[in-house]
């Protein structure tokens, strides 16, 4: 086998490749098209192969009210909601509530907040309880998300220099696993293409280069591979929804919903309810609600996925959402099969022969072929 330099560069758009002269000149490249959601589940089906159906859940956050580790702080969080309207004061309940459950509650309303739990595992943490390429038993890794006690400015760096010390003492036989994470942050606090965003691709195509002359030099036999788990695009437009204004509040016997930047989940056992919910958001031509049939491709078909998933049109915004208070200049997390969502698969030689002929290939085929050959 050739050992192989597998880097994942989190959030490297397709479209974006003609900015990064090394990556670009590798042999072969293919779109990736990641699933829908966030890094939660995105990376997961990338890393691991699983999609949400088989992973358990959708989402970093799912309604589960009879297991919510907020679910006997109900009434009094129901109180607290009142200063919902109150930004900086809502803001400060919600640091303090982090820090006394050592929960990341996000922007989560404060009277939902019983009704959530979070079951996300990230695919780089060693409890992750599934087979995936970071644990394979001759992978080594450097992830950035061992590194998360640093500055975020800092921690790409410090993978870096890191993933240079393990080149020169890998053992024989071994592969090297590097992801770095940071330009995901400047796309969405700076934008696509924004100056920081251009200078960040250009470090990260030097570094990579960098990496791979030095694997070479050690195995000349190396192979490299690049991957992204999504893509990225400018945000247009913001749209604040308040569901509560049209269906009444929200209520477990009634409906419950989480809303991310890009994303709406409804729970309801109520088929006219959810009937009407569908044809309100679509009245609204800002989206789309998710058919049978895109949900059996992309295995979002549990119920606990949500009744209703809802997915903004491209570069539109939910702000606020439960994820944060604030729009960013860039997002991701629309239709997978929305070009700037595209992710990267990248390869030094023809290692993938079962991808010739296709240009675009799903997260989980993806982590099959990476899973041949890193096991071989
Ligand atoms: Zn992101």
């Amino acid at each position: 086998m050739s050992p192989i330099l597998l880097v994942f560069i989190d959030s490297f758009p397709f479209d974006y490749l003609n900015h990064a002269p090394f990556l670009s000149s590798l042999a072969n490249s293919w779109r990736v098209i990641p699933g829908f959601g966030y890094s939660s589940t995105c990376q997961v089906e990338l890393l691991s192969g699983l999609t949400p159906d088989s992973l358990g859940y959708f989402g970093e956050w799912v309604y589960n009210p009879a297991d919510a580790p907020f679910r006997k702080w109900h009434s009094p969080l129901q109180t607290l909601s009142v200063t919902r309207h109150i930004y900086y004061l809502d803001r400060v309940l919600h640091k303090i509530l982090q820090r006394i459950s050592g929960i990341g509650i996000k922007n989560i309303p404060l009277s939902y907040l019983s009704y959530f739990s979070s079951p996300y595992v990230s695919v780089f943490d060693k409890r992750f309880p599934h087979s995936s390429i970071p644990n394979l038993p001759r992978v080594k890794g450097v992830c950035s998300y061992d590194y998360s006690s640093l500055p975020v400015e800092k921690v790409d760096t410090a993978v870096y220099e890191r993933a240079k010390q393990c080149i020169a003492n890998i053992p024989e036989n071994h592969h090297l696993f590097v992801s770095m994470t940071k330009l995901d942050h400047v796309g969405h606090w700076n934008g696509v293409d924004s100056p920081e965003y251009r200078q960040k691709v250009a470090e990260l195509d030097q570094w990579v280069e960098d990496l791979y002359v030095r694997f070479l030099k050690r195995f000349p036999e190396g192979e490299l591979v690049v991957i992204s788990d999504h893509g990225m695009v400018n945000v247009k437009q913001l749209v604040t929804l308040e569901l509560e204004k049209v269906f009444g509040k929200v209520r477990p016997d009634t409906y419950t919903y989480f809303l991310d930047g890009t994303l709406l989940r409804i729970w309801s056992d109520q088929p006219h309810l959810i009937n009407n919910m569908v044809d309100y958001l679509s009245n609204l031509q800002i989206g789309v609600s998710l058919t049978t049939n895109e949900r059996n491709a992309f295995g979002l078909t549990r119920p606990s996925c949500g009744n209703i998933i809802f997915v903004l049109n491209e570069s539109v915004m939910f702000v606020p959402s439960f994820w944060g208070g604030r729009s960013s200049k860039g997002m991701h997390g629309y239709h997978p099969l929305i070009s700037s969502q595209h992710g990267i698969l990248l390869s030094s030689t023809a290692l993938f022969p079962d991808f010739t002929s296709i240009e675009e290939l799903r997260a989980p085929q993806i982590f099959q072929g990476l899973h041949s050959i890193m096991t071989v």
